[in-house]
Formats: structure tokens, sequence, C-alpha cells
């Protein structure tokens, strides 16, 4: 097994921002993703999974821990049935994950099964649909640390205007969101009943900069990097997001970005 020392995941997120793993590893398939895991777990070190790293905000510090980059690409299946996801990064792991979703689509609508390994018992388990329990960007995965997610079966099927849907809803994309900038995507999740990026924007934010990062003038919730970005500048945006949405409509915004 070829671990790595000191690796920058900087080229690992799509924040393009992030200090160093101690230990990194990319994992082919399951039976090294999980020999990755007992190598951790053998030496007390914590591990984390990083898919394609794109939904994702990494310390500057970096991480103590062994890495271990695993995952299957998400836009493999886009014109297998799930033409919504088109434009999503990362991997079909990560999107199970953290129930990604678009155009009123969400990979609750499209899985059929997970195969899951359990690093409390060390077994293979498969989830059902329902054993998920997938809610708005939400699955028990995100809850459940122990559940690694080795593969996905999803149950939709190519659609005849597939191609051409993924395509509209690709240039929707390209004319709403900063596609230009690294960044993670969405930051906040967007609040019952309302839109985070109505909500910051309401708040005079769009375009707002600390260091090399930003509240797009796009969209915005997002915070693109313009280049050698800080992790520890985006959580100071984030701050001033959180507080400036509470002052002005009472409403708590919770991210939809992961922290390593
Ligand atoms: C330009 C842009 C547009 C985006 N548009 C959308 C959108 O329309 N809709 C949407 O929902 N999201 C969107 N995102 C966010 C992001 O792409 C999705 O959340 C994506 O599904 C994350 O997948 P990933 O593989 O990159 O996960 P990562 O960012 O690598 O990881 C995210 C979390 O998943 C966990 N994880 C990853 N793999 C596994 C595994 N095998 N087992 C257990 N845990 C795992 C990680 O540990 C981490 O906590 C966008 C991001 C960008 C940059």
């Amino acid at each position: 097994m070829e671990i790595k020392r000191n690796v920058v995941l900087v080229k690992y997120t799509t924040f393009h921002i992030g200090g160093k793993a101690k230990y990194f590893f990319v994992a082919k398939n399951k039976d090294e993703i999980i020999k990755a895991i007992e190598w951790a777990k053998d030496k007390n070190l914590p591990f984390f999974i990083l898919g394609g790293g794109s939904n994702l905000l990494v310390s500057d510090k970096g991480y103590r821990g062994l890495v271990i980059k695993f995952g299957e690409p998400l836009s493999l299946y886009v014109l297998k049935g799930l033409d919504w996801a088109v434009g999503i990064p990362g991997t079909i792991q990560g999107a199970v994950y953290g129930n990604a979703g678009a155009f009123g689509k969400s990979m609750k609508d499209a899985v059929k099964s997970v195969e899951v390994f359990d690093i409390k018992t060390n077994k293979i388990k498969i989830f059902k649909n329902k054993d998920c329990k997938f809610s708005y960007r939400d699955s028990i995965f995100k809850r459940n640390k122990n559940l690694i997610i080795i593969s996905v079966k999803i149950k939709t099927s190519p659609k005849a205007n597939a191609f051409r849907r993924a395509g509209e809803y690709l240039n929707y994309k390209k004319n709403t969101q900063p596609l230009n900038f690294a960044s993670a995507g969405s930051v906040f999740k967007n609040p019952p009943g309302a839109s985070a990026g109505e909500l910051i924007e309401r708040c005079g934010l769009k375009g707002k900069k600390i260091g090399n990062v930003k509240i797009s003038e796009k969209h915005a919730n997002f915070i693109v990097n313009l280049g050698g970005g800080k992790a520890r500048d985006v959580k100071k945006l984030i701050k001033i997001i959180k507080t400036r949405v509470k002052k002005k409509f009472k409403i708590d915004l919770t991210e939809e970005i992961q922290f390593l």
C-alpha cells in the first residue's frame, strides 16, 4: 500500500484551499479502502474519506491523520438517468452522503441501494433507499461516521431526451453560478421556504471580500477563491453571513459544506 506523506490538499478540493494531509492514500477499490482504514485504525490515527472534495473546506493547518481518496465520478451517471446532476462535481459516494440534488431532484429519488462498510463491526451491509434516511442535503451517512459508502446502485434508467435536458440544466447553471471560479458550491442550505442566496444578497453582502476569498457577485450563496485563498478567511465570511442574516431575518443559516 503506497501511503504518501505530507500531501498538499489544495489540488484535491474544488475550493483549491487546504493544508497538508499527514498521510494520503488513493483507494481504487473496496479492498484498498478497507485496508487503508485498517492501517489507520492500527496506528490509532483518525482518517477521512475524500471524494471529489467539492463540498469541502479543508483547514489551512491540514489534517494530522490519513486522508483516503475514493469514489466514482458522479458525471458517469448523468446520462444513465441523473440528468439533473449535470455539473455537480465529485463522486456518487459524496453525492449520497449529502443527498446532493438540483432542479427539484436529489439522490433520494435515484438510489436503489448502497453498499456500506461499517467500521465499528468491520462488516459490509446493504442499505436500501429507505435505510439511508435521506432528507434535504442529509442522510444517515452524515450522522453516522462509522458508515463508509463503498458503492451505489441507482434505480433510474436513461431517458430519451437526457442529453438535451442535461445541456439545458448546465446552461442554467452557467448563467446563474460563478462556475469560472474555484468554490465548493452552495455554502449554506436553503432554510425552509427561503433561498439562502437571496437572504445573503438582501443583507448587501454580494462582493464582500476578505483576503483572497469573496462572496460571489453572481450568486451570493457561493464563496469564491480568487487565487491563494485561505480557509480562515472563508470561515470569517461564513461568520459574517450568519450574523447578518440572523440579525436581519431572525434566521439561522446552516452550512451545507463540510469541514476538515
Ligand atoms: C461548482 C459546484 C456546483 C455544485 N452544485 C451542486 C448542486 O447543484 N447540488 C448539490 O447538492 N451540490 C452541489 N455542489 C456540491 C458538491 O459537488 C456535492 O455536494 C457533491 O455531491 C460532493 O461530492 P464529493 O465527492 O466531492 O464529496 P467531498 O466533498 O469529497 O466530501 C463531502 C463529504 O462526503 C463524505 N464522503 C465522501 N465519500 C464518502 C464515502 N465513500 N463514504 C462516507 N463518506 C464519504 C466526506 O467525508 C465529506 O464529509 C456543487 C459544488 C460545486 C463546486
